[in-house]
């Protein structure tokens, strides 16, 4: 017997940080909300990220001023509303002249300082590397150096408590369920949906689509009758070793490739150092990508360059990847692809393509100021200043 569809005003399509983003700002301005993702919560991308919250410093030499100017205000009011998720992290630059001149760093830094507020951090400064401190396990030939902050996010948790603050807020959020296609109706989209559990498969009636699918935005767009994306997204594999921790302290380390990309060193966890990433165009299946042993050999060469403790494939306890899904600026290197965000409009239908993080919250005001012409009665921006819901699974 066929089944009455559900009506939704908003259906979004992916559980990442992306869509749980948008799923409670639109919850909390009255819309009525249904987010299907195909797997868990966070599953994908958002669980394989740096785990930073931060503006970016390295784009700036891509003259990416808007991307870090936002990230920074982002940096600071994520800061502020979830602070057990997101702890301030200073990061260590050591400096090699044949890298980047000082004058560079200096000038870089100068305005990571000043583009966003800091939002409590401390500024920028110079800093000795002498062994002990800062230069602890470094190569005793690397004796200056700068620090900056930035900050580290439980990424699968910051997702989860969006889930939790939309679903507070009356979001019907449902994890293991698929989108499968969909057709134009009168005022909107038909939706088909399957649960990947039981198989069963239901109809939903959307005012709007959000495709926030993170790798797969191409492929739910080419699910949606008559919607082609201009171009499909640029996929970018990213990956991470964790090895032993490599050295004492709190803080992180950035350190500058001869390739002109920058590689982190962070703690994780206590006991072990992150160390990511690559960016490797991708062009497969999104749904699990591994490291392959040129990245791990590209990561343990990046860290290999600075630390006195050589490391080898024989030290990776763990590995991770994700796909980014970037918006494809025509650039020809994949570390050169912009990372900022592009929201793609069509009928009743909006699409996420790249972003960060870091900026998920900004993201998702800007995709309800562009669906306000559908809902003209939604109530205004309200997430800058209302703490993240708490995870109880999450709780430190
Ligand atoms: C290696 C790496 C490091 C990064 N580091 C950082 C960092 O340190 N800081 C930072 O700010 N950003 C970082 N990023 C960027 C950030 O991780 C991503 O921009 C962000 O996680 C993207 O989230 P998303 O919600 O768009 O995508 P995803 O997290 O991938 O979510 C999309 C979801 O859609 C679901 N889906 C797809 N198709 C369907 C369907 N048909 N039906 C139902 N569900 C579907 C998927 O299962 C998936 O869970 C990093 C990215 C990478 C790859």
């Amino acid at each position: 017997m066929p089944t009455i569809p559900i009506k939704t005003d908003l259906l979004i399509i992916g559980g990442g940080i992306n869509g749980v983003g948008i799923a409670r700002d639109a919850s909390g301005r009255g819309l009525s909300v249904m987010l299907v993702e195909q797997d868990e919560l966070a599953s994908h991308t958002s669980s394989a990220s740096s785990k930073l919250i931060h503006g970016g410093l390295r784009y700036l030499e891509h003259g990416e001023f808007r991307l870090v100017r936002e990230a920074l205000r982002e940096r600071s009011i994520l800061l502020r509303l979830a602070p057990d998720l997101i702890r301030p992290l200073t990061f260590v630059l050591p400096h090699a002249p044949h890298v980047r001149p000082a004058w560079m760093i200096r000038l870089g830094l100068f305005l990571y300082d000043r583009l966003g507020p800091r939002g409590g951090l401390p500024a920028s400064r110079a800093v000795d590397l002498a062994p002990g401190h800062f230069g602890d396990g470094l190569k005793s030939r690397f004796r200056r150096g700068f620090t900056y902050a930035d900050a580290q996010v439980d990424d699968v948790g910051l997702v989860r408590a969006n889930a939790i603050g939309a679903r507070q807020r009356g979001a019907d959020i449902r994890t293991h369920t698929r989108f499968i296609s969909a057709h134009r109706i009168e005022d909107g989209w038909r939706a088909m949906v399957r649960s990947m559990e039981t198989g069963t498969e239901f109809e939903v009636d959307a005012r709007v689509v959000v495709n926030a699918a993170g790798p797969w935005v191409g492929s739910v767009l080419d699910l949606m009758a008559g919607s082609k994306p201009e171009r499909p997204p640029r996929l970018v594999k990213g990956s991470h070793i964790v090895v032993r921790r490599m050295h004492a302290g709190d803080h992180a380390y950035i350190l500058q490739n001869p390739d002109g990309r920058v590689v982190f060193a962070i703690p994780w966890q206590g006991e072990f150092t992150l160390i990511g990433t690559t960016d490797i165009e991708w062009t497969d299946d999104p749904s699990a990508p591994a490291i392959t042993p040129q990245e791990t050999a590209y990561l343990c060469d990046a860290v290999n360059e600075w630390f006195e403790r050589p490391i080898g494939p024989a030290d990776v306890i763990r590995s991770f990847s994700g796909i980014r899904s970037l918006y494809d600026d025509g650039k020809s290197s994949a570390s050169q692809v912009t990372r900022d965000y592009v929201l793609a409009e069509g009928p009743h239908m909006l699409s996420v393509f790249g972003g960060k993080i870091t900026t998920y919250r900004r993201l998702a005001e800007h995709a309800l100021a562009k669906l306000e012409r559908y809902f003209p009665d939604m109530t205004p921006e309200w997430t800058a200043d209302a703490p993240l819901e708490e995870d109880p699974q999450c709780a430190t």
